[in-house]
């Protein structure tokens, strides 16, 4: 069975979207318990040795077969360097589930959760190969100004997805932008 009930958000927006192909090379941010990485690495015939998915979390998982998991603070300065070491290229896919706990204070949520959403869309910008795909965990309302606009500079098609498996109550959304330019097309440091 799945580890979670997000690993059923992640099977709804890729049977619409369909991000996740055989043999693709992943990131996983904010993976734990683990549920995606199950999904992910189903997918994309990991345990038939295709493909790659590398994984963080703060918290530790048990292990899915043929992932490579780090448990760690992605905000530290050297988490997305040694994510990148583990990778050993580029990738073709970065996931981001990461929500920190809520405080109930819904300004201070919503700050931690684009935080941590601009975070994970530097480093999508850093590893993605050209026509990369990147999925993200944001608040509803929170993509946008730059962070929206950067998405559609960078990559071909962005849209928000509210899956069916979110609580209906649940100001959670996800955004997909699906097609990276490629570094060359990205303006800025
Ligand atoms: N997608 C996962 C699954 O299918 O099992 C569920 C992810 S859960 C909704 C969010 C995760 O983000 C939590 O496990 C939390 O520890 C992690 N997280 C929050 N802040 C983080 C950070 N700074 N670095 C790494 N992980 C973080």
């Amino acid at each position: 069975g799945w580890r979670s009930r997000a690993a059923f958000k992640l099977i709804e927006i890729d049977d619409k979207a369909k991000l996740l192909k055989s043999g693709q090379r992943i990131v996983d941010l904010g993976a734990a318990p683990g549920g995606w990485l199950q999904v992910a690495a189903k997918r994309i015939g990991l345990e038939q040795g295709r493909g790659k998915i590398v994984g963080i979390d703060l918290l530790d998982i048990d292990p899915v077969p043929g992932v490579a998991f780090m448990k760690g603070d992605f905000t530290t300065d050297d988490a997305p360097d040694r994510l990148k070491e583990m990778l050993g290229g580029e990738a073709d896919v970065v996931l981001s589930d990461m929500a920190a706990n809520a405080t109930g204070h819904r300004k201070t949520d919503q700050i931690k959760i684009i935080y941590l959403a601009e975070l994970a869309i530097q480093f999508a910008r850093e590893v993605l190969a050209p026509g990369g795909h990147f999925l993200c965990k944001v608040l509803q309302g929170g993509t946008e100004g730059d962070l929206l606009s950067d998405l559609k500079r960078d990559f071909a098609v962005v849209k928000h997805i509210k899956p069916q498996a979110s609580r209906a109550d649940s100001k959670e959304l996800y955004v997909l932008a699906m097609g990276f330019r490629g570094r060359e097309a990205v303006a800025g440091p």
